[in-house]
């Protein structure tokens, strides 16, 4: 089973969505923070805004739909199946639940990556929006959140496409289904004959007769369709 979450269940746990009213995200212009552009042109800006959305972590927890995950993934995984988790999130909700088998395709909040040498390192105690951190491998004074902004190529999408290549259930959650990537899952996952769920709060216009669709919160309905398919397996 391949499982992509988006900004849908983040949102349930009190997580700023990604795009807020007028296109705006915390009241900055996506072009303004959240492009290699941006970074090149004003990096105090962008560093503040990330350490910001960083410090943020620490005052929200998983809810329903997270921990029903990990119930999801041990399940299947006790039953000699497989759950590959991918996440459009940059939040650490699903791993702070305990999802194990976990892809972020657009990167980590909690991990800076040095702009020269390229070494990661995970962080959640570096929180100062006006002090930038430096490289512990190279000395390079500045490392940069370790998300993949716009324009940049998402992460793992080899081991996505491996996933979805043969996969038999497939599942959105909190993710319109209409903008890529989520879309082009939607539909490899239907090319391969896998049973498609897209959970979301409305129906999206992709959805068609092949899947299935439940309208609602990621809290509410997560849930309920995780415990919909363990009664359907008679496990
Ligand atoms: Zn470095």
């Amino acid at each position: 089973m391949v499982v992509l979450t988006g900004a849908g269940i983040s949102a349930d746990s009190g997580v700023a969505t990604f795009r807020g009213p007028g296109g705006l995200w915390e009241g900055q212009r996506l072009e303004d923070v959240a492009t290699p552009e941006a970074w090149a042109r004003d990096p105090a800006r962008v560093w503040r805004f990330y350490q910001l959305r960083r410090a943020a972590l620490a005052t929200v927890a998983p809810n329903e739909a997270h921990h029903a995950l990990v119930e999801l993934e041990q399940r299947l995984l006790a039953a000699g199946a497989r759950l590959t988790l991918v996440t459009q999130n940059v939040d650490d909700l699903h791993e702070r639940a305990g999802s194990r088998s976990l892809l972020h395709m657009h990167g980590e909040l909690a991990v800076l990556r040095c702009e020269r040498c390229e070494a990661r390192t995970p962080d959640r105690e570096h929180l100062d929006p006006a002090a930038f951190v430096a490289c512990t491998a190279c000395d390079h004074p500045r490392l940069r959140p370790d998300v993949t902004w716009f324009g940049e190529v998402p992460y793992h999408l080899d081991e996505i496409a491996r996933a979805l290549a043969d996969c038999t259930h497939f599942a959105a959650i909190g993710t319109s289904g209409v903008v890529y990537p989520a879309a082009g899952m939607l539909a490899e996952a239907r090319a391969v004959g896998a049973r498609t769920y897209v959970l979301a709060l409305e129906r999206p216009e992709n959805v068609n007769a092949a899947d299935e669709f439940l309208a609602g919160r990621a809290m509410d309905t997560v849930p309920m369709w995780i415990e919909r398919l363990r009664a359907s397996a008679g496990s």
